[in-house]
């Protein structure tokens, strides 16, 4: 135990050398954090809350975005097993509100009534180097959440994470200046979301500027065995 304890401060302390500071729109956002080469241990991806508006539209698609307006994102996530090697062929859904705030497939209070739509909901295949990358765009936000987007990790039909990942503060001021995003209310930040505290730094995406837009990739350890305990057949999360 002791010794594995001593692995991941290694780890982090590696992270934090190979990690680099990116300055952009006035803010510096840590780039990702790199696995270790010597096959040590990889900290596994926290599990979060489902929240009420998954569902699963059967679409394979690498484009999520149908029209709507946003700043454009590409999202790569990385599916590493806990010896930090790449997964192929894991199964990566993604899901997340417009830029209003509005879930596709839902009517439910705080947005529009999106019955009938699929925006902004997909899955892939993981590639050989373990990756998934999926175009979209930046999340909008909701009352009460932080901004945020779902993802699911399922190997051999079996869910072995489910959780979210978000964005740095100052990024989301940036792009929350442009018109698509304005809206009124008060938005959550990160340090105000307890779901975003239970997993806290390693659940924000590592973010590049490109083209008129942004690049965010995120590594995601996943235990192949947690599937049982993460999803009982028939059992969903707690509606949030
Ligand atoms: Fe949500």
């Amino acid at each position: 135990m002791t010794g594995q304890i001593i692995r991941l401060q290694l780890i982090d302390r590696r992270a934090a050398l190979t990690g680099g500071l990116l300055a952009l729109g006035g803010g510096a956002f840590a780039l990702g954090r790199q696995p270790p080469a010597d096959g040590g241990v990889c900290r596994l991806y926290p599990q979060q809350t489902e929240g009420p508006f998954y569902l699963d539209p059967k679409m394979q698609r690498s484009d999520i975005t149908e029209n709507r307006p946003g700043s454009p994102l590409e999202l790569i996530v990385g599916v590493q097993g806990p010896d930090c090697r790449p997964l192929a062929g894991a199964r990566v859904d993604v899901w997340h509100c417009d830029s209003q705030g509005t879930y596709s497939g839902f009517d439910a209070p705080e947005q529009s009534d999106a019955r009938g739509q699929t925006f902004l909901r997909g899955w892939l295949p993981t590639a050989a180097n373990g990756e998934a990358a999926f175009k979209t765009i930046y999340p909008g936000w909701y009352p009460g959440r932080t901004p945020h987007i779902h993802l699911k990790v399922i190997l051999q039909d079996s869910t072995v994470l489910t959780s979210q990942l978000y964005f740095p503060e100052e990024l989301s001021d940036a792009v929350y200046r442009r018109r698509e995003y304005a809206k009124a209310g008060t938005r959550y930040r990160n340090a105000n979301d307890g779901i975003f505290r239970q997993g806290g730094a390693q659940t924000i995406a590592a973010i590049a500027p490109q083209g008129e837009g942004h690049l965010a990739r995120l590594r995601v350890a996943v235990d192949p065995a947690a599937g049982a305990a993460a999803s009982p057949p028939g059992r969903r999360g707690p509606p949030r």
